[in-house]
């Protein structure tokens, strides 16, 4: 009999395994791909770490989840700078000076933030939709060039039909600095995010190919409890409906260059080009090889049977998830945890740390 069943070998899962395992528990850990890891699976393609569920960046303030992931595998000092293309003007993000001296050909921060102003008085009344929301806060120029066409092809709506309080802030930096994130620790690990879940699941016996739901009844007789960390609502059988998910469509190419664009992330920021950036994995960890590895990314609405990337967490969603939370309370034996159990967006290391601090609970 194991102590644990734990359902789904991403971060979160791992994460429980591996503590529950170190406090002397039995733990078995079932997952329906054919490969641990979860989102964050990364393969080796070409000697390139791929992101196999889209591009992944490892950041955080938390010190103590910085040093926990350290402990199992090292990371590099990758930065995320990410690079807009307009047309055929690049520029970099997030909206800061060299953004700004590249549109204007200014060099001071007053002169820019004199434009931004000025441009912003456009918009005098309360926005009535995201595009004037938009030019409220940053002003025309980078609005059209760098927000329009991008957010049209996330949403597969225009701007003005996409409510103003989808953008709350446009973070704008008056400083040269192209560091995507504000976090004090940033990084990849060296040989690629799939290493980390090993090391997290080393001696922990772990079935892939298996679905929970599909042997549900065998599975459960297992253990004393179980972890879930599969969708909520297919737990319940959609029996209250589905939780809606937006989704990515990737094409992955091995092209016979050693550098097609020169750096990881470039979005593609107008609606004629269908797909919304390109990722470049190479440069996630400064590759050397002699090819490289692409993958286009597309917006997709999402359907039953898609991958589940992102919740929408509107109104309607949220109230259907605490229904189904409601159901799932009343379970015995059995909590839901990470992104699909409790349908939240967490950043990986927010998702560390959720498991973490449940496994304080849990395995006193
Ligand atoms: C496109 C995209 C980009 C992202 N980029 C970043 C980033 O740059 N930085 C960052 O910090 N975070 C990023 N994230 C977030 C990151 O992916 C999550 O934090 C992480 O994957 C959550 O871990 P998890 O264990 O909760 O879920 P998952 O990683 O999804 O793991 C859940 C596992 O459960 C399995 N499972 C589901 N149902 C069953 C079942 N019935 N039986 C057996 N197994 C099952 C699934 O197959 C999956 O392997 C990104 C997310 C997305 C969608």
């Amino acid at each position: 009999m194991y102590d644990y069943l734990v359902v789904g070998a991403g971060p979160y899962g791992a994460v429980f395994a591996h503590e529950a395992t170190k406090k002397g528990k039995k733990v078995l850990v079932v997952e329906k791909r054919d490969h641990i890891a979860g989102n964050i699976y990364t393969e080796r393609v070409e000697g390139i770490n791929v992101h196999k569920y889209g591009a992944h960046i490892f950041h955080t303030s938390d010190k103590e989840i910085w040093d926990y992931v350290n402990s199992f595998v090292e990371f590099n000092n990758y930065i995320n700078a990410p690079v807009a293309r307009y047309k055929d003007e690049l520029y970099n993000l997030p909206f800061n000076m060299n953004t700004f001296s590249k549109m204007w050909n200014i060099k001071t921060p007053k002169e820019a933030k004199d434009i931004i102003e000025k441009q912003k008085q456009e918009i005098t009344g309360e926005p009535q939709n995201l595009e004037e929301q938009a030019i409220s806060l940053v002003g025309r120029d980078i609005y059209e060039k760098l927000i329009k066409g991008y957010t049209e092809k996330q949403w597969e709506r225009d701007c003005t039909q996409i409510p103003a309080f989808i953008i709350k802030r446009l973070p704008v930096r008056f400083t040269f600095d192209n560091n995507y994130f504000r976090d004090r620790y940033q990084g990849i690990p060296v040989n690629g995010y799939t290493e980390l879940v090993e090391k997290l699941l080393e001696g922990i016996e772990v079935r892939t190919g298996v679905d929970f739901l599909e042997n549900r009844e065998e599975l459960r007789k297992l253990a004393k409890k179980v972890i879930y960390t599969g969708p909520i609502d297919a737990y319940f059988n959609y029996e209250l409906g589905e939780l809606a998910y937006r989704s990515i469509h990737f094409e992955n190419e091995i092209l016979d260059t050693d550098n097609f664009q020169g750096n990881a992330v470039v979005n593609y920021t107008e609606r004629e080009v269908p797909y919304t950036r390109i990722i470049e994995h190479k440069h996630f960890e400064f590759g050397e090889q002699e090819k490289t590895v692409i993958s286009k990314e597309y917006s997709r609405e999402w359907k039953l049977g898609d991958e589940p990337y992102y919740p929408i967490n509107d109104a309607k969603n949220n109230e259907l998830y605490q229904q189904y939370k409601a159901l799932a309370d009343k379970e015995e034996n059995i909590e839901f945890g990470g992104r699909l159990g409790e349908y939240k967006y967490y950043d990986m290391d927010k998702v560390i740390r959720s498991s973490l601090d449940f496994c304080k609970k849990e395995l006193k």
